[in-house]
């Protein structure tokens, strides 16, 4: 494949070491009768590998001069399917059947990108992604460290995900100036906690972490919570027997979820 120079604004760092390469598609678990879709396939050495496995590929790229290069080279193949598009505007629930996502992916857009493919998640199998390794441990992090937040919960609400490996940056061109993390993420059948109203969930959620050193009461007091007042949350303190002195930091997506539903009632009572 001809030379292309890497771009920076589009988080251009190619993998250089097959033997990753061959890892990730292997941490990906791809069969025969697999549908996959790649995010950003670059000079495609995932694609290559990733269509020996899989019955078709749908590899989603934005740049021009990679999109030209990319269908020269796997023209011939008649599992690959080359589109040129920025992946954060694809609609993914538009693809035929359920899917697996493999990617190493644009580490501008790691967690918008996320998101994005979590909408459709009714399609999505599994995904294998690589990330910057510090977004990989904020992801799949427990209760209790500094790595827990906003992020591990939104995607732990919907995912299982694990960490698999680690990568140096020798291992891509141009190197990164930090390392990067293979995750994989089991969608979940449904949702890990039910809860009356997700989006008020989130908001409880969010507002716990505003501002990370204060206790749980201090900080949903300063968030202004729609219609909840102190005796509201006092209260809700008292009913789930959640510790008002905790921080954020420390509670499980269970306890967030019961926290939240008897905050919500006093919403709508
Ligand atoms: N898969 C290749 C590899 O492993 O060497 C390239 C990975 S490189 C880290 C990220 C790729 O995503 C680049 O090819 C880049 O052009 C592409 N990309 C960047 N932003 C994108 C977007 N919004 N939608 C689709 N592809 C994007």
């Amino acid at each position: 494949m001809m030379y292309v120079r890497p771009k920076k604004s589009l988080g251009q760092h190619f993998l250089t070491d097959i033997n990753i390469a061959r890892d990730i598609v292997d941490a990906a678990n791809i069969s025969k009768d697999d549908i996959v879709v790649e995010i950003g396939p670059g000079n495609g050495i995932l694609t290559r590998l990733l269509a020996g496995r899989a019955k078709k590929v749908i590899a989603i790229e934005i740049d021009e001069r990679l999109i030209d290069k990319l269908r020269d080279e796997f023209g011939s193949f008649n599992n690959i399917e080359i589109i040129a598009k920025d992946a954060l505007q694809f609609p993914f629930n538009e693809i035929e059947g359920r899917f697996k996502v493999a990617a190493n992916l644009p580490y501008y857009i790691t967690t918008p990108i996320i998101f994005h493919l979590l909408e459709s998640r009714d399609r999505i199998i599994s995904m294998t992604l690589m990330m910057q390794r510090e977004v990989a441990e904020r992801i799949v992090a427990a209760p209790g460290g500094k790595d827990y937040g906003v992020l591990s919960i939104a995607v732990q609400f919907y995912a299982e995900p694990a960490l698999n490996f680690i990568v140096p940056s020798s291992a891509f061109f141009p190197k990164p100036k930090v390392e990067s993390a293979v995750v994989s993420f089991r969608i979940l059948d449904k949702r890990r906690v039910e809860v009356l109203d997700e989006g008020f969930f989130f908001k409880v959620v969010r507002a716990a972490f505003s501002q990370r050193r204060k206790t749980l009461r201090n900080a949903l007091r300063s968030a202004n919570l729609p219609m909840i007042t102190d005796d509201a949350l006092d209260s809700a303190f008292t009913k789930t027997g959640i510790d008002p002195k905790r921080r954020g930091e420390t509670l499980s997506i269970a306890e967030f979820a019961k926290l939240a539903d008897t905050l919500f009632c006093h919403t709508s009572s």
